[in-house]
């Protein structure tokens, strides 16, 4: 049988992934991306943040120094204790999940406790599971109207604040792989979150007309005027430009701050430390691997795997386990729970499941039918030839 994934020799990742590309060697971008660190003079990196921070710090104290976008995860808990080593005065945004919860909440008053200003922005519930079932039933992402309100929430608030310099956390194109340019980039702006925000092709305005949504509903949605942009000079890093980026290193750091974990596994991830505050995350991860053949498991597999911590066979091992798990939980928040306010039901959803997936990646039967087993999880076709 023809294999239909490539895997990057190195780590597991295969070149289904968006942007990811593999090299004549067998190695994927983002490994490429790892590899090129040890290059890197991470000291005139350090200083040149320095010197950012240095051009931006306010001078008089009737202004913040910077904005800091912090959902209340292990990575913004860090850049926020980082920012305040620094001695800078942040406000910290945040945009509220689409549907948080209890562990999400409590990071968030627990990023609070750390000593800075901080104001959270949710968006119009109705609207925005509109918006949801709008993204999962067109572009099969249920997180749409999430990954574009943490880009444009943190970026208005820096206009409205009068604050130019906003400290993102890791740019996802060189961990995670894409093209040379964009990994290399300091710079979040307009252009970056139109290419790799994650908009799938949908653009805020096409929602516009769709199920009585207004433009007035999509404010939170729409990225300032170039105009209003200028006027304030708001400019966008990556931290993780700037100092070495651990998912893991700094959720340590983060717990020794008051993060609170899971505790357990949360469903399919091997970790217990990340993607806390929001119960759709779940299904999100679950659309990543009907559409391309990988799930959370092999994101973090690959992460500990290129830092040297696990062999390629353990992460293999570790993705065929819990990659790909039908999401009948996520957080301990049943499926039918978290559909229930975008009404739909449980069949709605496995019907979307199966229009959304790939049947070059997935075993049908002589009907055309995809196999599944009385969980509902699905067979990858070739899945040993990893
Ligand atoms: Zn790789």
């Amino acid at each position: 049988m023809k294999q239909q994934l490539r895997y990057c020799q190195n780590c597991v990742m295969p070149d289904t992934k968006p942007d990811l590309l593999i090299d004549a060697e067998g190695i994927c971008s983002a490994c490429r991306s790892y590899e090129n660190r040890e290059s890197v003079d991470w000291e005139a990196r350090q200083q040149a943040l320095f010197d950012v921070l240095d051009r931006y710090r306010s001078k008089e104290d009737s202004h913040w120094d910077c904005i800091v976008p912090v959902s209340g995860g292990k990575d913004s808990t860090y850049q926020v204790v980082r920012v305040l080593q620094y001695g800078l005065n942040p406000l910290c945004v945040t945009a509220t999940t689409c549907d948080l919860s209890e562990i999400g909440r409590r990071n968030i008053e627990n990023i609070k406790g750390l000593g800075v200003d901080h104001v959270e922005f949710s968006p119009n519930q109705r609207i925005r599971r509109k918006l949801n079932r709008i993204g999962l039933e067109q572009v099969g992402d249920i997180s749409w109207p999430e990954h574009v309100g943490i880009f444009t929430i943190p970026v208005r608030a820096a206009v409205e604040h009068r604050v130019p310099l906003i400290i993102w956390g890791e740019n996802s194109q060189n961990e995670y792989g894409g093209p040379a340019a964009a990994a290399e980039s300091e710079v979040l702006n307009r252009r970056w979150l139109e290419e790799f925000g994650g908009l799938l092709g949908l653009r805020v305005t096409d929602v516009a007309s769709m199920d009585d949504i207004e433009p007035r509903h999509l404010i939170p949605y729409t990225y300032p005027s170039d105009e209003a942009l200028k006027e304030t000079g708001v400019t966008g890093v990556f931290l993780g430009y700037f100092i070495p980026w651990d998912g893991y290193s700094n959720a340590m750091l983060a717990q020794g701050y008051g993060l609170t974990t899971f505790g357990s596994t949360v469903e399919g991830s091997v970790v217990d430390y990340e993607n806390l505050d929001n119960h759709q995350t779940g299904i999100h991860d679950y659309f990543k691997f009907l559409k391309f053949g990988f799930g959370r498991a092999t994101d973090i597999a690959c992460l500990h795997l290129r830092r040297g911590r696990i062999t390629r066979e353990d992460a293999m091992d570790l993705v065929r386990k819990h990659d790909g798990a039908f999401p009948w939980t996520y957080l301990g928040k049943s499926l039918e729970k978290i559909l229930e306010p975008l009404e739909l039901s449980i069949e709605d959803f496995v019907a979307i499941c199966d229009r959304f997936t790939n049947k070059k990646i997935f075993k049908v039967d002589a009907r055309g039918s995809l196999l599944k087993n009385r969980n509902g999880n699905l067979t990858k076709i070739n899945y040993d030839n990893a």
